[in-house]
């Protein structure tokens, strides 16, 4: 088959690999229909997940259609179309059965940090991931969710991750009604946290980016005030919007930064930096207010960042952070998609055949081309 490979730092190539087969009774082998580029994908990319492999295959985003059961995957079967959980879980273990498919112990034995992944490198088990034209989906039959009739597989894609772990983010804000919010990332992960914490009641949202047409897009679309940290003081804004006294919460949509990157160039860190920083986290900690809470959805996979843990501890705020358990948000999230009160694909601006990965990788890296969310159709 043909699949997304990893050929290093800042380098993807589309390769022929053997087709994935069936490895253990509970696996199902599926045809990719849609696989979404992610801003964790760019974390691999630049380098900064240990244990990323040259040749394995990104992609935790995925959709398709079921090829071949293995003889325990109860309840899948052939001609199913499924939208898949990026995290891998057993269904089985201490944490599954609370919900909590993001910490299974199951899934990536050799860790008691991360769970199975898709496509996420070693260190989240060495699974190959679904920007191919064909993926081996452990646990078939936990974590994937029969798609139905009436959603397109546009709309499915999203409910896989940025969907709902924008919504964990709000979720995570404890939000009573009437807070301000500040997101961080305006990408698909924050855009969704934006809509999210107007659905859990938030008074006022204000969007962080320096892009200038994502946010113009959360004016737009997530109904959010903007503040386009190249041009403003984020921490002074923010400050002066709240009456000197700093938002109720605050979301970190972002991630860890690339040593060198522009965004550490343009906010002056570059030569602090050494292996990822943490800017927007910081941030967090600036415009929140004390007794406040911190969101923290951005991926930190260096093994270490320079956080400035004492001003979060000094303003007594709240931290909360997590892989998503996609899992247990989909009955409700797919509920919200299916009565319109959220339109996902809304933010999938850009569709390529899977050949063209490289270049749909590059686009969505360099926020070019008013590129929200870019996904591969392996067949078309
Ligand atoms: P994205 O790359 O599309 O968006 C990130 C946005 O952040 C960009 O628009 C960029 O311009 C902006 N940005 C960069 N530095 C900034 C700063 N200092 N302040 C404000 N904005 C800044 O990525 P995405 O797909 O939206 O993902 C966002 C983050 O969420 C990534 O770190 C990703 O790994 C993470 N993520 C986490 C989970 C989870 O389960 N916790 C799941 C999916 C994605
Ligand atoms: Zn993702
Ligand atoms: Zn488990």
């Amino acid at each position: 088959m043909r699949a997304l490979t990893y050929e290093g730092p800042y380098r993807v190539g589309v390769k022929d690999k053997p087709d994935p087969r069936i490895e253990h009774p509970q696996d199902a082998i599926l045809r990719v229909t849609c696989a979404a580029i992610c801003g964790s994908d760019l974390h691999l990319l630049h380098g900064l997940v240990p244990d990323t492999r040259i040749g394995s295959t990104f992609g935790h985003e995925i959709v398709g259609v079921v090829e071949e059961v293995g003889p325990e995957a109860n309840g899948i079967r052939p001609g199913d179309r499924l939208l898949v959980p990026f995290n891998i879980a057993c269904g089985a273990c201490w944490f599954c059965e609370r919900g909590l498919t993001a910490c299974c112990e199951n899934s990536n034995p050799s860790s008691d940090v991360a769970c199975g992944v898709f496509g996420y490198s070693h260190t989240t088990g060495g699974y190959d991931g679904g920007q191919a034209e064909y993926v081996r989906v452990p646990f078939a039959a936990v974590g994937p969710e029969r798609i139905p009739d009436d959603v397109d597989d546009l709309d499915a894609v999203t409910l896989t991750d940025a969907l709902p772990t924008g919504y964990q983010g709000a979720e995570m804000c404890d939000l009573h009604g009437g807070e301000t919010v500040v997101v961080f990332g305006a990408g698909p992960v924050g855009l969704f946290a934006m809509k999210s914490a107007w659905l859990m009641g938030a008074g006022r949202v204000i969007a962080v980016d320096r892009v200038g047409y994502r946010l113009d897009f959360a004016r737009r679309w997530a109904g959010a005030e903007t503040l386009d940290f190249d041009t403003v003081d984020v921490v002074t804004a923010v400050k002066d919007a709240t009456g000197g006294r700093g938002a109720d919460a605050s979301i970190d949509a972002v991630g860890c930064e690339a040593a060198g990157s522009p965004m550490q160039r343009a906010v002056g860190v570059l030569g602090k930096a050494v292996a990822g920083s943490s800017v927007a986290l910081n941030w967090c900690f600036h415009v929140t207010r004390k007794g406040g809470t911190v969101s923290v959805l951005g991926v930190y996979g260096p093994p270490f960042n320079l956080v400035d843990f004492g001003t979060a501890m000094n303003k007594c705020q709240t931290i909360r952070t997590g892989q998503c358990s996609v899992k247990r948000y989909l009955p409700r999230l797919l509920e919200h998609v299916r009565e319109g009160r959220l339109d996902p694909k809304a933010l999938i601006t850009h569709r390529y055949p899977l050949e063209q990965a490289p270049h749909a990788y590059h686009q969505f890296a360099q926020k070019r081309d008013g590129c929200i969310k870019a996904v591969l159709l392996p067949h078309g």
